[in-house]
């Protein structure tokens, strides 16, 4: 009766239990099976007398049975949570994970199988998100490992915790250098640290802060910096991680400086081209009156003072006419004599040339034109002049030409124009930084934007600058090279 009873409970909870469960021969064929077997099957009972279990497998299933799943029970008696499908009466598939123990008889013999199945649908679909999820975050730290940007990951306190390489290249740390230092000590100067240090404070308030500041290279080399930073906040009011996003914006701060020193110059060139103009009219009575003057004065040394008023009112009157022509907008290319271009730059720097010894020549061109915008052309010259005076402190010579030629390049007949000096001549260094905006080794005596601009008027009139340039002692110099197509001319002028 006792016994009775616990195999009626064991009999109970064998169709019962909360998963699937059967009883197998040991050649696969369904002894016993329960509800919820059946039910993970969708099949009536009656459809299972003699039934094996491989028909409620697939192919490929079936064969992993045979080869793998039955083989390692036998060697190891039990065997835990194998991933199968089970197929349904309609063909549908239904994901299980199965787990076995091998029954003996009294003599140890095996004679059977116990199998339990949990349905394993919900599991794989977590299984797959999580899968999906975790590629999605390793395809994510790959783009923030490889973004130009820096992005540095950080400890509440200000200390590094990752470093990708953006912020290698950026900074010229490595990962190993950084980590567990503070972010502000790497990458800023010292005279900067008060610029972030403050920031970590409406940090740990949960906003986010965005600063330009300046950072410093490992070699020492400052860079314009944007930071971003972002915190991580848990639970209420709890700072547990930040992000900086670094970018570098030299090269956009050093464009909007060059935009406005040269919007700068230009409104001073404005400004020098309506004084002048204002300037052009009482001038014009002075002369007048001097010539008057001239006239009546009948005294040598009276006369000798009025002619030299005439001779500096001249030289003032040149100079503003020439500065009125510098600043004149050309609005349409036309046809420019060369050597007049030549002679009037060289009268810009006339008291120049008197005091510092300077020799010119202008080499008598074959007279042909230049098609060009003449304001623009004027202000080339007067930047490449300039620079060869300023290289010329303790005197020298200064060769203006120009000469038909072949472009060698497309083999086209065009113009050159060459500027060449013997001043003090450049160093590869500064041949190679030459045309960049702001390169100057004047000191606060340059701005370094003459031959950055002159090359943009060039390239727009269709030309080409080059240099060359000789620090050889006894030898030193430079030439400019201009050349313009000539076709250009030759269009203009029809
Ligand atoms: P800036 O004249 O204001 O310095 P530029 O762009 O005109 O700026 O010239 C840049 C630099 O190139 C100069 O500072 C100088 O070092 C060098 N340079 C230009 N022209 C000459 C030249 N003819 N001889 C020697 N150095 C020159
Ligand atoms: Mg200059």
């Amino acid at each position: 009766m006792k016994e009775d009873e616990a195999l009626g409970t064991e009999e109970d909870f064998f169709e019962n239990a909360p998963c699937g469960c059967a009883l197998l021969h040991l050649d696969g064929t369904v002894q016993r099976t329960n509800a919820v077997l059946l039910k993970l099957l969708g099949r009536p009972r009656e459809t299972l007398s003699a039934f094996k279990i491989h028909h409620v497998l697939s192919r490929a299933g079936a064969i992993y049975y045979d080869t793998q799943f039955e083989p390692a029970l036998r060697l190891r008696g039990s065997l835990k949570e194998v991933a199968f499908d089970l197929v349904r009466l309609t063909g549908e598939r239904v994901p299980v994970l199965a787990s076995a123990n091998l029954h003996r008889n009294v003599d140890g013999e095996p004679d059977g199988i116990r199998l339990t199945v949990f349905e394993a649908s919900e599991r794989r679909l977590y299984e797959n998100e999580l899968l999906q999820s975790r590629n999605r975050a390793e395809r994510m730290a790959d783009v923030v490992q490889n973004t130009t940007d820096a992005v540095v990951g950080l400890n509440p306190d200000g200390t590094i915790q990752s470093w990708n390489n953006g912020a290698e290249t950026m900074f010229g740390f490595g990962h190993t250098e950084v980590i567990g230092r503070e972010l502000v000590e790497v990458i800023l100067s010292e005279q900067r640290h008060d610029d972030i240090r403050g920031v970590l404070e409406l940090l740990r308030r949960g906003e986010n802060v965005t600063r330009d500041t300046i950072g410093q290279h490992k070699s020492g080399r400052s860079i314009d910096l944007s930071l971003n930073l972002t915190p991580h906040m848990e639970a209420p009011g709890t700072l547990v991680a930040f992000s900086a996003i670094v970018r570098d914006i030299s090269s956009r701060k050093l464009t909007e400086k060059a935009l406005l020193q040269s919007e700068k110059l230009a409104s001073v060139g404005r400004l020098a081209s309506s004084i002048a103009h204002e300037i052009n009219n009482p001038l014009e009575s002075i002369t007048n009156l001097l010539y008057i003057l001239d006239t009546l004065a009948t005294d040598p040394e009276v006369k000798g003072y009025v002619n030299a008023a005439q001779d500096e009112v001249a030289r003032v009157s040149q100079i503003a006419t020439h500065t009125l022509r510098f600043h004149r907008q050309s609005t349409k290319q036309t046809s420019l004599n060369v050597e007049d271009l030549f002679q009037s730059t060289l009268v810009l720097y006339r008291a120049r040339l008197l005091n510092a010894n300077i020799v010119p020549t202008i080499d008598r061109s074959d007279g042909a034109p230049l098609f060009c915008f003449e304001g623009e052309l004027r202000q080339v010259m007067a930047n490449l002049v300039g620079n060869a005076f300023d290289a010329m402190r303790t005197g020298g010579r200064l060769r203006l030409r120009s000469r038909q030629v072949t472009l060698w390049k497309s083999g086209e007949p065009g113009l050159r124009l060459t500027i060449a000096d013997t001043g003090t001549g450049m160093t590869a260094e500064t041949l190679e930084h030459l045309f960049e905006p702001f390169f100057s080794t004047k000191g606060i005596g340059g701005t370094g934007l003459g031959l950055w601009i002159s090359q943009g008027l060039v390239e727009k009139n269709r030309g080409a600058i080059r240099v060359r340039s000789s620090v050889r002692p006894g030898t030193t110099g430079t030439v400019f090279c201009l050349s313009f197509a000539q076709h250009v001319v030759a269009k203009g002028s029809r």
